[in-house]
């Protein structure tokens, strides 16, 4: 469902990703670790085109991006098929949790609104937050308030998901209930890109674990191999610092 091949970005001077090769198939359950600056914010943002790269070709469910801005509409077509999760929730403040959801299906999608209210409501009992439905996003803890987010991005039945550092903003208490509900939307066969620091749940759900190393993939294996027995050294460093 995605395949990127020979990516290049620049910021300025700064080669930020290094010809990047990477392929992810549907249902595959990819995360992404390395260092802070390492690039893997700006590569999973060159996926649904938040960010323009400079060389190399992305096709995202057989829409393609071309270098330096000339996506055209393939752009809008990735944009509405590829879920995104922030570390920062990035809700309108200004609309209840449910008026969240339904925004962009009614939008983007012209759904009814009552169609897309029956999904929303749908979803938000699936991320465990039906009673919050008529709350705004300030009213609600940080954990409830990223299942808002995620559910507002599955409203729009994505083909793939991106998460980057899903629950770095979030209190230790309130991770674990974002994990389960990412947990539970690979078990259900989302195709799913996920940036995290958190090892423990890389192993538990990852297909295959990239690390990524100053803008370039040094090392990708299933979970077990890379955790346990990593071949390349820059990953060996990197995980003995963070295990
Ligand atoms: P972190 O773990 O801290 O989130 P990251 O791996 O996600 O790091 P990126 O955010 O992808 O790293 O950044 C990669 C490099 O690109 C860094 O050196 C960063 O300073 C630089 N960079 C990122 N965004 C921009 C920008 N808009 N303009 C200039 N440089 C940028
Ligand atoms: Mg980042």
């Amino acid at each position: 469902i995605v395949r990127m091949e020979r990516v290049n970005k620049h910021f300025g001077s700064l080669h930020v990703l290094k010809e990047i090769d990477l392929t992810v198939t549907p249902g595959e359950v990819v995360v992404i670790i390395g260092a802070s600056g390492s690039g893997k914010s700006t590569l999973i943002r060159c996926i649904n085109g938040l960010e323009e790269f400079q060389g190399g070709q992305i096709e995202v469910d057989g829409n393609e991006l071309l270098p330096n801005g000339k996506s055209g509409r393939a752009l809008q077509r990735i944009r509405t098929e590829v879920g995104m999760v922030f570390q920062q929730f990035n809700l309108f403040p200004h609309l209840s949790v449910l008026d969240n959801v339904i925004l962009a299906p009614m939008k983007v999608r012209g759904w009814s609104r009552a169609d897309a209210l029956e999904t929303a409501e749908r979803l938000l009992a699936r991320v465990g937050i039906s009673d919050q439905a008529r709350k705004y996003p300030s009213q609600l803890s940080g954990g409830q308030q990223q299942r808002v987010a995620l559910a507002r991005a599955l409203a729009m039945e994505p083909r793939l998901m991106l998460f980057d550092e899903p629950t770095s903003a979030l209190d230790p208490e309130m991770i674990g209930e974002v994990l389960d509900a990412m947990r539970e939307l690979a078990r259900e066969g989302m195709t799913m890109i996920i940036v995290t620091h958190e090892m423990g749940f890389a192993r538990e759900v990852a297909d295959r674990v990239i690390y990524i190393h100053k803008g370039e993939i040094a090392e990708q294996a299933p979970p077990e191999q890379i955790f346990d027995q990593p071949t390349d050294e820059r990953t060996r460093s990197f995980l003995a610092r963070v295990l």
